[in-house]
């Protein structure tokens, strides 16, 4: 369980001016080829270089882009990140075949050997930003599983606890929950989502003006939490859902109840 966090900006994938001239060089060996003047296998490798940089642009937006991702594109994500690593293997066995052959020296394997390192710590960070969006999604299910259930049957389900206090949530009220948070536990409230995110959007669910804090509501801080919402008077839901080897859902939502976003009008 974490944060969603920012993370670091400026780790080099290529981006846009990589995708453009790849997407130049296609577009000229196409023309070569079709007038007869340039191989094919010209073109394919081309090709080859252009799936390679729209994959570093996807990454540019996605995994180095400060936007927050619904789980269709963290996905996406992912396997832009999967193809990258396996293209850097391909290219360092080639370098390596190339080194065996006697055409290269053995000290050029080493820009292959660090591009694939890069390749892998991308795809390392690829996968702790889809852990996140997996857990903030496996969070807004909770929420929406008990948002059905609390309009069939008026009573609470056992797996929440619910507080409805003055039933309003402040931009103060939060301020003075974080402070407090952070003087007693000497580290920040792990936010898991501020108000709307993407996933949210994505899975047409109304989470404005409402927090979700990761923490499981049995923890020291859970249980503290939720000593402070009842002092002073702040609604809240707490969720202990787990899904093994998933992701556990378990969080507390500050705020009031979330409901589906009301479609055609
Ligand atoms: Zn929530």
């Amino acid at each position: 369980m974490g944060l969603v966090c920012a993370l670091p900006v400026g780790a080099q994938t290529g981006g846009d001016r990589e995708l453009r001239e790849a997407e130049a060089r296609v577009e000229t060996l196409r023309q070569q080829v079709a007038a007869g003047v340039t191989p094919r296998a010209g073109l394919e490798r081309a090709e080859a270089a252009l799936a390679d940089a729209q994959d570093a642009a996807l990454l540019q937006r996605t995994l180095y882009g400060s936007a927050d991702l619904s789980e269709e594109e963290s996905t996406q994500m992912l396997a832009a990140s999967q193809r990258r690593v396996e293209r850097r293997k391909t290219e360092r066995q080639e370098a390596r075949r190339t080194v065996d052959e006697g055409g290269a020296p053995r000290l050029s394997l080493g820009l292959p050997l660090e591009n694939l390192d890069m390749a892998r710590r991308e795809l390392d960070l690829a996968e702790s930003r889809v852990r996140l969006v997996r857990e903030l999604a496996a969070m807004v299910r909770a929420e929406q599983e008990q948002a059905s259930k609390a309009e069939e049957e008026r009573s609470p389900a056992p797996l929440f606890d619910r507080f409805e206090g003055s039933g309003l949530l402040t931009p103060g009220d939060i301020y003075r929950l974080e402070s407090a948070f952070a003087a007693r536990f000497d580290k920040p409230l792990p936010v898991s989502a501020r108000g709307e995110t993407a996933v949210h959007r994505a899975l047409g669910f109304d989470h404005r003006h409402r927090l979700d804090v990761a923490v499981h509501p049995d923890d020291p801080e859970g249980i503290w939490l939720r000593q402070f919402l009842v002092d002073a008077n702040l609604p809240f839901f707490s969720f202990r859902t787990f899904v093994p080897g998933k992701a556990t859902g378990a969080h507390i939502h500050i705020g009031p109840q979330s409901g589906r976003v009301a479609r055609g009008g």
